[in-house]
């Protein structure tokens, strides 16, 4: 990892493609004899200046706007320039040369994915909860999620966690004092209340931990199995349960999801939908290795949505089927096409199926009409563990999960010294002092450089 960035990078900051704008960013420790190089001038700081883009015979590549921005008062808290011409492939690729040709003597390189962000987080510009936020806003596919990561952006969680860490720091202070002078150490946790101020900041980890989870559930959502035979009605109930959303129903690109799924999103948590219509004999080896790959999906899932048809909801491949799931994930039964039954027929069929899946939920839903789809929603919402929140919470990952985990550990073991009759106090620092630990980790003040280096390679290049 490159620590405070000592060499500048460039990089096309807009999306590939084509488009009005396209910018190339440059960041580095001091750009001022590299502007002066490109522009035969200085920029005046913060003010758009319009000028070409000319290479090394004067010829322009392009024209438009040019920012600057002086340390310390920019993105990455370095000096930035912003070059903010036309948004086609070709000329910005020919902008972003010509500005690696200039910066050469400085040793300006391209920057890798999410090195600007990096660097931001490296210049105490933002923590690494709100650095990733920024990765989360841009990947953020419904309007609930991008709401949820401008908030963690703008320092709702971090703020959160701060507040939390400054109780834990002074309480700690107070232990330390009181093992500086150890003739006090039997008065230390009655006289500051040491218990009850400790079970308030357990508490108040819950309450964080509690939203935090709806922020990870808004932000990585449910991965459901949709799995039936052709023609119970699959597509017309992702469709239907897409409902207003549908405009951006879309593929997942990436290499880990393939065609077979799908992102829906209801309430705004996204629900990636794995659809099993493959899930047959393979014919060849492309086939079977699809068919593998399926499988390994199901494996992952959190809950296998079984759709069937009303009117002959068991047949034998069915059966076949459903023996294959993996024990542990949860199985909706949906039974489709209920508009199909007569009333008597309906009550019938639901007897029935109760008594036959006993431990398991069943539903009964027409993606024609829409009967049933509003309980089949809250269903998968359940599963998903939202709570239905109507104020957007901000986003999490499952690492501030896991590290709100692991500090509520520490601080029940503070609990059990403190209550010990010896009352080892020094134990109860070191417990304290783990708490708080894992508290930074979430915002970066204690960070491996493996885990900043996870987290800022999955972001794109040029933020
Ligand atoms: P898939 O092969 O499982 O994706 O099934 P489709 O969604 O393509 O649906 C198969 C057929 O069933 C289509 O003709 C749909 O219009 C019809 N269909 C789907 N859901 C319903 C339903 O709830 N009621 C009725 N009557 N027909 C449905």
């Amino acid at each position: 990892m490159h620590i405070h960035g000592n060499y500048p990078i460039a990089a096309i900051a807009t999306a590939p493609g084509r488009g009005g704008i396209g910018i190339v960013r440059i960041s580095g420790p001091n750009l001022k004899p590299f502007i002066k190089d490109f522009f035969g001038r200085s920029l005046t700081p913060r003010h758009a200046h319009f000028s070409s883009f000319d290479d090394a015979q004067g010829t322009p590549i392009d024209e438009g706007i040019v920012l600057y921005f002086p340390a310390p008062n920019s993105y990455t808290g370095e000096d930035v320039v912003e070059l903010q011409g036309h948004g086609g492939p070709a000329v910005l690729r020919r902008v972003l040369e010509r500005c690696l040709e200039l910066g050469a003597p400085y040793e300006m390189r391209l920057a890798q994915p999410g090195e600007y962000t990096q660097r931001a987080f490296l210049n105490q510009r933002l923590d690494l909860a709100q650095a990733e936020a920024v990765a989360d806003l841009i990947e953020a596919g419904s309007i609930a999620a991008a709401k949820g990561a401008m908030a963690s952006l703008s320092g709702a969680f971090s703020t959160q966690i701060n507040a939390l860490a400054d109780q834990i720091i002074h309480l700690r202070m107070l232990v330390e004092a009181t093992l500086d002078f150890p003739e006090e150490e039997i008065d230390f946790l009655e006289k500051y209340q040491a218990a009850e101020q400790l079970q308030a900041i357990e508490q108040q980890v819950a309450n964080i931990f509690a939203q935090a989870k709806q922020g990870q559930v808004l932000r990585d959502g449910l991965q459901v199995v949709l799995a039936g035979q052709p023609n119970v009605g699959k597509s017309s109930l992702l469709n239907a349960l897409a409902g207003d959303d549908v405009a951006i129903v879309t593929d997942i690109a990436g290499t880990t999801r393939d065609r077979l799924t799908q992102t829906i999103h209801i309430e705004g948590v996204p629900l990636h939908i794995i659809d099993t219509a493959g899930l047959r004999e393979a014919h060849d080896q492309v086939e079977r290795i699809g068919i593998d790959r399926s499988w390994q999906e199901i494996h992952k899932a959190h809950v296998i949505l079984h759709l069937v048809d009303a009117r002959q909801p068991y047949n034998e491949i069915e059966a076949a089927l459903r023996e294959q799931f993996p024990a542990q994930t949860p199985v909706l039964t949906v039974c489709n096409k209920t508009d199909l039954l007569d009333q008597k027929q309906l009550e019938q069929l639901k007897k029935e199926l109760q008594s036959t899946y006993k431990q398991q939920q069943i539903l009964f839903i027409s993606a024609l009409t829409g009967a049933g789809l509003e309980q089949l929603r809250q269903a998968l919402l359940t599963q998903a563990g939202w709570s239905g929140a109507t104020e957007s919470p901000w986003l999490a990952r499952e690492r501030h999960l896991h590290a709100l985990k692991r500090c509520t550990a520490h601080l029940k073991q503070a609990a059990i010294h403190a209550r010990h009759d010896d009352q080892i106090l020094d134990l109860f620092a070191e417990e304290l002092r783990l708490a708080h630990q894992e508290l930074c980790e979430i915002t970066g003040e204690f960070s491996s450089d493996d885990l900043l280096g996870e987290i800022f390679s999955s972001f794109c290049i040029g933020k």
